[in-house]
């Protein structure tokens, strides 16, 4: 059977052949303490949840020095529940949710902004188009870093629709880093999961997302 510890290490060599210095996050929201523990082990050190309790109960459950990502659509109520428990937030998508974190954090979250590059209907994310506009509002935040912007790519077998998608968010992203804001250094790319993190990792990802692919899925574990 293949361990985590080799497909960890199988990623990130191909991954560190594309791209050197990226990130691998392990989306654990489908597993257990056991195999989130094992993922640890392996030497993985960003772990990734979607719902605050998943990432709360987690949380609780390992003891080891790890990055905690909380990488879900985050409700404007749950904020006080996890905002100084996590280290990255990578759905910042909308004002009334970094008003809500500007009240409750103890200090500045490093965040990425969501942005919605596919232009589905479905998708979280704040508009294309309204993204830069969306970034220079945060300037009135101190409790809000953008290190960087995040996209999910449509779930699609066209490789280049996905492709466009990934390169979208990076253009994006250099825009906004270009303008030097302080509050917005703006320099990473949270972009790429299981099915298209080399894709990611080719347009210029600096964190992948990957659940399925590097800790699987456990059926008795909620979704
Ligand atoms: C679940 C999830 C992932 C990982 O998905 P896999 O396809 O299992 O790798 C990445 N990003 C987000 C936002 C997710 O919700």
């Amino acid at each position: 059977m293949e361990t985590i510890k080799s497909k960890f290490e199988n990623i990130t060599e191909q991954l560190n052949q594309i791209n050197p210095g990226i990130q691998v996050i392990a989306v654990t929201k489908q597993v257990g303490n056991e195999r989130t523990q094992e993922a640890v082990d392996a030497g993985i050190i960003h772990l990734g949840e979607n719902r605050p309790a998943g990432l709360l109960q987690k949380r609780e459950a390992i003891h080891a020095s790890v990055d905690w990502h909380f990488i879900g659509n985050l409700q404007t109520r749950k904020v006080k529940d996890i905002i100084n428990e996590i280290d990255f937030l990578h759905s910042l998508d909308r004002l009334s949710l970094a008003k809500e974190i500007q009240k409750r954090a103890e200090k500045a979250v490093r965040c990425f902004v969501q942005v919605n590059v596919s232009g589905e209907e479905s998708k979280s994310g704040v508009p294309a188009e309204e993204a830069v506009e969306f970034v220079r509002s945060l300037a009135d935040f101190d409790k809000i870093q953008v290190i960087g912007l995040m996209t999910m790519a449509p779930i699609s077998e066209d490789e280049g629709l996905i492709r466009q998608v990934f390169s979208g968010l990076k253009k994006l992203q250099m825009e906004i880093a270009e303008k030097a804001w302080d509050h917005a250094p703006c320099t990473e790319c949270s972009m790429g999961m299981s099915g298209d993190y080399i894709i990611a990792a080719e347009e210029g990802a600096s964190y992948v997302r990957i659940g399925t692919a590097l800790v699987g899925t456990e059926s008795e574990v909620e979704g």
